[in-house]
């Protein structure tokens, strides 16, 4: 309240108090004594907060100054007779209901406690027991009805309070947050932080064109300013950016777009980068809502001059400003003049607002690739890493399709497998195809290596026009697709055995269905960054499972080795425990081996035990697994097979080994022969833990009977061993 208001206020009560004082005098009841009291010390209040504590000045004294004064005013105009009555009734009522609920129940109780007095003052006895219902329910209603209306206005407060203070929040978060010099802030990647930092662009959008425009009404008077900028992404259409107007009822909201078949003078105006000019409107008798920023259901006001101005940036308009006034010919050459000076403004303004949206979708982009490059180095396989990261890479480059394939470890990148699929159906990950059968892999990495160009591992087709419907990336009818932009990407890595080569580790594509779908920016500053990444992660998939291969097979034959092979049965184990099935083992040992080493010497012997190794891999099942136990030692597991399949396959391996050359000796062919033994679940034992151990007595016992043969457990255990 400014003080003008207030000063005014105390010598209008002052007057108006001395005035009723005189007009009483000292004759008056008790009332009037405590009245004046009051009201000096409510005086004393308003005038110190107004004057002396000049910042707090707290309006509740004058309010109830006010109800002391309307009091008055009711008392001198004839008591409990006045017409001023519903008046006082309905401040009081006014005021409890802005006033929080405590301080209501303190009022009114004052009040009552007032009128009570005054009513024991100057009413007879006899009258008071007449009507005292009548005064009594007037003060209850009084008293109802103000801690209704506080209530009621207490509760939507504290909802106006709590939106502001969300809102209040949601600003300051944005604020606070600077996605342009903390990229790597990874919160600043949380949907409602976004959210709030567009905001904020906005808001300051807002505010630039608001002062722009404030200013230009310094110079040019208008009844309305309206500045209207092409959308970013419908090329052809404007939206409503800022408008300031005499009449703010009138006119539409910020961001309404301009009806298309309705854009008048501005469309105009856009299409030939010329100012429009209407200088009577009044003569054309032209709705209003046809300038474009005015409501439809606007009744008529007169506008009478209309001036439409193009703000163009590289000969393509991008912002329109419009003005009018209810003078007609308002606007002269001059104020053209005048406001195309004001253009470049606007123009600065734009090119402000699109580059730090630019630089914060970047920031956001490197926000993405930070949290992506986190995940790439967290896992060791290739095909799990791309599956977590294709979501995310999906939010900053639009593709439709995305196939990653990983070399065969095993034959220096020659078998392709699919790793990760989106787009595709996932039913076909893990399968693989020969490298050749890919001509697309086949020939980038051809040309790549022809190229010598160590850098250029990416591909990028534009627009692939007809060829993207057979284009086939994969020798698979189902991951046949019409695409029509295409990047691809080889990964490769060098070969750590022979400097300066390399070897081919898998590729990735993306492709869209829209033709030139990722743009340099895409490619070359988001994809290739993260590729080089990708690119150590399947290599070092391959590393990894090199390693593991190590691990679980015998280097120099390449079966599984001893500690594989048990884990292996252990599993089996497991499995025949919840669906017991006919289970074998075969043990077998070669034949006085001991000889040849000391004869030709262990290069052969070595020869010879890989040469079983040969006749075990090609002569077992698929199913089943091979393992070399020991020195020359080898174990067969066999899933489904009972006693006499298992014999029936030892007898084989036998007799095939007998006729098999197992090395070239000086003078002729050398050949092994092997001992078996053969143990099976459950005709020898219900127990598999055992299995090992019984072909094992069974081996020995074909050993004593006579070497080369095969021996059941079961007849072993007949048969006493002759030692
Ligand atoms: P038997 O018929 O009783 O099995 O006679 P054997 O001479 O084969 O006797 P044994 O099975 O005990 O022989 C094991 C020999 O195998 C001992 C060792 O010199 C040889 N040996 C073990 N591992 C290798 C290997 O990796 N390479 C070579 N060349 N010889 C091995
Ligand atoms: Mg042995
Ligand atoms: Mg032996």
């Amino acid at each position: 309240m400014s003080t003008v208001t207030v000063t005014g206020l105390i010598v209008y009560c002052a007057v108006a108090g001395a005035g009723l004082f005189i007009n009483r005098g000292l004759s008056q009841p008790l009332f009037v004594y405590l009245w004046l009291a009051g009201y000096l010390y409510l005086l004393f209040r308003v005038a110190y907060d107004a004057y002396i504590s000049r910042e707090n000045f707290r309006p509740f004294p004058l309010i109830v100054l006010g109800i002391i004064l309307l009091n008055f005013l009711v008392q001198i105009s004839g008591g409990l007779g006045s017409y001023l009555w519903p008046f006082y009734f309905l401040y009081a009522v006014v005021i409890a209901a802005f006033s929080p609920p405590r301080r209501t129940y303190g009022m009114i109780a004052v009040m009552i406690a007032i009128e009570s007095a005054n009513l024991l003052q100057t009413l007879s006895r006899a009258d008071l027991s007449a009507r005292w219902h009548v005064y009594a329910g007037f003060g209850l209603t009084l008293a109802g009805v103000s801690a209704v209306a506080s209530h009621i206005m207490q509760r939507s407060r504290q909802e106006v309070v709590q939106v502001r203070d969300a809102h209040d929040r949601m600003l300051a978060q944005a604020e606070s947050l600077d996605p342009l010099t903390q990229p790597a802030r990874l919160e600043s990647l949380a949907p409602e932080n976004r959210t709030a930092s567009h905001l904020r662009t906005v808001r300051l959008r807002q505010n630039d064109f608001n002062s722009l425009i404030d200013m230009i009404f310094g110079f040019v008077p208008a009844h309305t300013y309206a500045l209207f900028l092409r959308e970013p992404r419908e090329g052809d259409s404007f939206a409503l950016q800022a408008i300031r107007s005499e009449s703010g009822s009138a006119v539409l909201p910020v961001g309404t777009v301009l009806d298309p078949q309705k854009r008048g003078l501005i469309d105009v105006c856009a299409e030939q980068r010329q100012p429009q000019y209407l200088s009577d409107l009044a003569a054309m008798s032209m709705p209003l809502h046809t300038l474009g920023y005015y409501r439809e259901d606007l009744r008529e006001f007169a506008v009478r001059s209309y001036l439409v101005l193009p703000i163009v940036k590289d000969g393509r308009t991008i912002a329109v400003l419009a003005v009018d006034s209810r003078e007609p010919g308002a606007f002269s050459l001059e104020t053209q003049d005048m406001l195309e000076k004001f253009a470049p403004f606007f123009l600065q303004i734009i090119d402000n607002i699109d580059m730090s949206l630019l630089l914060k979708t970047r920031a956001d982009h490197f926000g993405v690739l930070h949290v992506m490059s986190t995940e790439l180095s967290k896992s060791l396989w290739f095909g799990d890493t791309m599956r977590a990261i294709i979501p995310q890479l999906r939010g900053i480059v639009p593709f439709d399709l995305c196939a990653c394939v990983l070399a065969g470890e095993q034959d220096g990148g020659q078998t392709l497998t699919l790793a990760a699929l989106s787009g595709y159906d996932a039913t076909l990950l893990g399968s693989s195809f020969p490298l050749s059968d890919s001509t697309v892999v086949g020939s980038m990495w051809k040309h790549w290596q022809s190229q010598n160009d160590q850098k250029n591992l990416a591909y990028y087709s534009a627009d692939l026009g007809d060829r993207g419907r057979e284009i086939s990336l994969f020798p698979f009818k189902e991951l046949q697709k019409p695409i029509r932009s295409l990047y691809g990407r080889l990964l490769v890595a060098k070969d750590p055995l022979r400097a300066e080569s390399y070897i081919l580790r898998g590729a990735v594509f993306l492709a869209s269905f829209r033709p030139n779908a990722f743009t340099e920016y895409h490619r070359e500053i988001l994809l290739d960054t993260l590729m080089n990444q990708v690119s150590q992660v399947a290599h070092n998939s391959l590393l990894y499972q090199q390693i593991e291969n190590m691990a679980r097979t015998d280097g120099l034959t390449g079966l599984l080795n001893h500690r594989t092979f048990m884990e292996k049965l252990q599993e089996k184990k497991r499995e025949m425990e919840r669906r017991p099935h006919p289970f074998s083992i075969l043990l077998m040992d070669i034949d006085k081996f001991k000889n040849v080493n000391d004869t030709y010497g262990h290069p052969v012997g070595d020869l010879a035990i890989k040469a079983v190794a040969r006749v075990l891999r090609e002569t077992v099942r698929t199913t089943d697994f091979v393992a070399r136990y020991g020195g020359e030692e080898f174990a067969v597991g066999m899933i489904e097979t009972d006693i006499k399949g298992a014999e029936l396959m030892a007898e084989r391996v036998r007799k095939i080994m007998e006729q098999t050359v197992a090395a070239r000796i000086p003078g002729g062919e050398l050949k092994v022969t092997l001992s078996i033994g053969v143990a099976s679940f459950p005709e020898d034992t219900k127990n598999t833990a055992d299995l090992v151990s019984m072909a094992d007595e069974a081996l020995y016992h074909a050993k004593r009977s006579g070497r080369n043969r095969v021996c059941l457990h079961r007849d072993a255990a007949k048969t006493p061993s002759n030692s």
